[in-house]
């Protein structure tokens, strides 16, 4: 009988194979076919491994060249307008990326992760028809090497709520046409085999929906639940709970419901109602979106408690959500201290988590090897809970006995003090911190790192960066100088290596979006800061100008949002100590003569629970740890903060309640539509509204500038404004920043002039 379960296996390859081949392909270095062979071996390892391991539900359709979503509407054939000349692969990769003559459709955060999906385009112009072929060919390619799979999909209710009507309109106008594909997909998935798994995902059901959403549950799970009697339909959710759906699920002809028990605790109270209905529970208990290993005790009783009211013969033991979320392997940490690597699980491991585990509850007998795992798993975590790696004693009671929460003056008093200080202009002109990234910096910092040059090799390349970014500042003529972050590969990892508690991978690879991973640091411990992590730099940075030199610091939201965090101790705890850690560096910067800091928190708003419930708890402690940072910043020391976004209308309290001097937001690429917000609640702090996109090669014209700069003092006043890129220029060439920059000082000038 089948027990075990995987929502979903990560696709990147454990050695990013797919990434190399894909950059490959678009490179033109690479054939479509070579990139397919470099699939098929992965998608044959993967399941594989997950055979190998034990597991009963492997999945197929999995897989993507590029991404799900994407996937999904290609699979519909809701293929906008520009792109529907195309064919193929030209057509699948240019709706992803854009080609010469049509934009790329756009991409976004899935759900609360860090994965990134492409937006799906719907208009009622265009018609809708299946395209099953990569569905089918994927379960035939499993079933080939003898491995069947159940087929996931993304279910029409998450596809439609995450897609944009670009005619105007509500996407769930057009669930009956999409139904009807889907059905004809079941069709053709009720051919392929004698009975058949088909999962459907639907981690919408985990956000709070509308009842207008919920009604079209039941209608559209009784239709496609119906249709095959050889097809039986799990429906997965993940992320959260998702009880409102449950509910209704419960009474449609699906055969399982998949719930995540870790990171949706109050699925548990719908656990009678699973035992009263006839579906399988397919239970999240091994974490799918964190690192540390399953601790096997705690999970066995978590399960027991489900099977207390649900009959055991209905759980299936899986993940809490796809592994996609998760780095490959351990296999490849050859430098990781051992102790911590023990403390550890990736994707390849998780897959025999969930396979002992199976065992254990459903009290299989085990073999001599497994029962030493179940041991030695027990010592990890008594190991892991007891080490002095973790618990810091100053840490702690330095966060239970903080009483200094904030700056001690008020925003009127500060900003007066500090523009007399400063004696800085109205919209002044400054940047968001990093400049272009060359080849001989990135090659600098990786040779450094692999003791290819000394010390003094490497602060040189470094000290030489700066000196020509602060000169070439000068000549723009710009008025708030940044030393330009040539030492940072990473704004999270930077600090991480810098701080005591913080563990890094070597190979802990995550998907970001398409071809791009990200390798988060990993907090394992009480954060602490053993010394000053850039008071050096800024300060040669400062020597080198008669301007103010403004440091540069990424906040305690951004850096926890941004790392795998540990799995004993509250985020709100962990992040009140990366607080506390980086208001100590505030203050040894400003004792050096720093006068104005930054304080980076591009991923406040991505930490945004998925319930609203849970959202004041979130901004409380945020907010409170923003202010923490900061508190030890003196009255005229002036403290910027920096967003990555603009839609600031369901936030603008919290934000203002973060109490920075100065906020410089993402506001280029929409005029000043959403900066009037900020005038609304009659937002007092500074705000620096970005004047250009800095996510494109374009330069900005003068004029454009110019007319930009005007259209934000439609809004608010000069006195409040500062002027700036809309993000860091890391991405961004030299000979695109140069004039870019120039434009916009230029701007301002002609600005000021007409205001005189
Ligand atoms: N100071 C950082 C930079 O300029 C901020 C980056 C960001 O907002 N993502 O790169
Ligand atoms: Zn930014």
């Amino acid at each position: 009988m089948s027990k075990n379960y995987v929502i979903g296996f990560p696709r990147i390859g454990e050695q990013r194979e797919l990434k190399k081949v894909l950059e490959s392909f678009w490179a033109k270095e690479s054939s479509f076919e070579e990139l397919n062979a470099v699939a098929s071996k992965l998608k044959r390892r993967h399941w594989e491994y997950q055979k190998d391991a034990g597991m009963d539900f492997i999945s197929s359709n999995d897989f993507s060249l590029y991404d799900n979503m994407l996937d999904t509407a290609f699979m519909l054939g809701a293929i906008p307008k520009r792109f529907q000349a195309l064919e193929k692969e030209e057509l699948y990769f240019s709706m992803a990326r854009g080609n010469k003559t049509s934009v790329a459709m756009e991409m976004t955060k899935w759900f609360n992760t860090n994965y990134h999906y492409i937006v799906p385009e719907l208009s009622k112009e265009d018609t809708y028809k299946l395209n099953a072929s990569k569905i089918l060919n994927e379960y035939k390619e499993a079933k080939a090497l003898g491995i069947k799979t159940k087929i996931n999909l993304i279910g029409p209710i998450t596809f439609l709520g995450l897609s944009k009507r670009v005619d105007g309109g509500e996407s769930y106008e057009f669930l009956d046409e999409i139904l009807k594909i889907y059905e004809a997909l079941l069709g053709e998935i009720s051919i392929l085999d004698t009975a058949i798994t088909l999962q459907i995902d639907e981690p919408i059901f985990a956000m709070d929906n509308e009842p207008k959403v919920l009604s079209l549950i039941k209608p559209t799970y009784d239709r496609l639940a119906s249709l095959c009697p050889n097809i039986n339909i799990v429906v997965s959710t993940y992320f959260e709970h998702s009880n409102e759906a449950t509910k209704i699920l419960l009474y449609t002809p699906i055969w399982g419901i998949g719930l995540d028990f870790l990171y949706g605790e109050e699925n548990m109270k719908m656990l009678e109602l699973i035992n009263s209905s006839d579906k399988q529970l397919i239970a999240g208990v091994v974490d799918g979106r964190n690192i540390w290993k399953n601790n096997i005790t705690k999970t066995i009783q978590l399960l027991e408690k489900i099977a207390a009211q649900v009959h055991k013969d209905k759980i299936i033991i899986s993940s809490s959500c796809s592994l996609l979320h998760s780095p490959f392997s351990l296999n490849y940490e050859k430098t990781m201290s051992a102790q911590i690597k023990n403390w550890l699980s990736f994707a390849k491991e998780k897959l025999d988590e969930i396979a002992l585990l199976s065992k254990l509850f459903f009290e299989e007998d085990l073999n001599a090897y497994e029962q030493s795992i179940v041991k030695q798993n027990a010592e990890a975590h008594y190991d892991r809970s007891t080490s002095v790696m973790i618990h810091n004693y100053d840490v702690q009671t330095r966060v239970k006995n903080t009483t200094k929460q904030h700056r001690e003056a008020s925003y009127e008093e500060r900003i007066k003090l500090q523009k007399e200080v400063l004696n800085y202009k109205d919209l002044a002109t400054t940047t968001i911190g990093s400049f272009p990234q060359t080849v001989e910096l990135r090659d600098a910092r990786k040779n450094f790192k692999n003791k290819i040059i000394s010390q003094e090799e490497y602060e040189t390349q470094m000290k030489n960066y700066i000196d020509t970014c602060v000169n070439f500042q000068e000549e723009c003529g710009l008025e708030v100088l940044v030393h330009g972050e040539p030492e940072r590969n990473d704004m999270v990892e930077y600090f991480g290596e810098q701080l005591d508690g913080y563990g890094f991978s070597q190979n802990g690879w995550v998907q970001s979006y398409g071809s791009r991973c990200v390798k988060p640091p990993f907090i394992y411990g009480d954060i602490s800061r053993p010394k000053a992590m850039t008071v050096d730099w800024t300060t040669y940075a400062q020597s080198k100008t008669q301007k103010i030199m403004k440091g540069m610091l990424t906040g305690p939201v951004t850096i926890l949002n941004w790392s795998f965090v540990r799995d004993d101790l509250a985020r709100s705890e962990v992040s009140q100590q990366i607080a506390l850690a980086i208001s100590d560096e505030i203050d040894d910067l400003q004792n050096a003569g720093i006068k104005i800091i930054q304080v980076d928190e591009a991923a406040f708003k991505e930490g945004y629970p998925l319930r609203k419930n849970k959202i004041p708890a979130y901004e409380a402690w945020a907010v409170r740890d923003f202010k923490l940072a900061v508190s030890s910043a003196w009255k005229k020391t002036q403290i910027h903060t920096h967003m990555c976004y603009s839609q600031f209308n369901d936030i603008i309290k919290t934000i203002e309640a973060m109490d920075a001097d100065v906020i410089s937001i993402e506001t280029a690429r929409s005029g000043n539509k959403l900066l009037k917000i900020f005038k609304e609640v009659g937002y007092k702090q500074e705000v620096g509204p970005g004047v250009y996109d800095i996510h494109s090669p374009r330069i900005p014209s003068v004029d454009e500038i110019v007319t930009q700069i005007k259209s934000l003092l439609e809004v608010l006043p000069k006195e409040q404004l500062w002027i700036n890129p809309d993000c860091g220029l890391k991405t961004r060439k030299y000979e695109e920043v140069k004039p870019s920059l120039l434009n916009m000082v230029e701007a301002v000038k002609i600005v000021r002039d007409e205001l005189k």
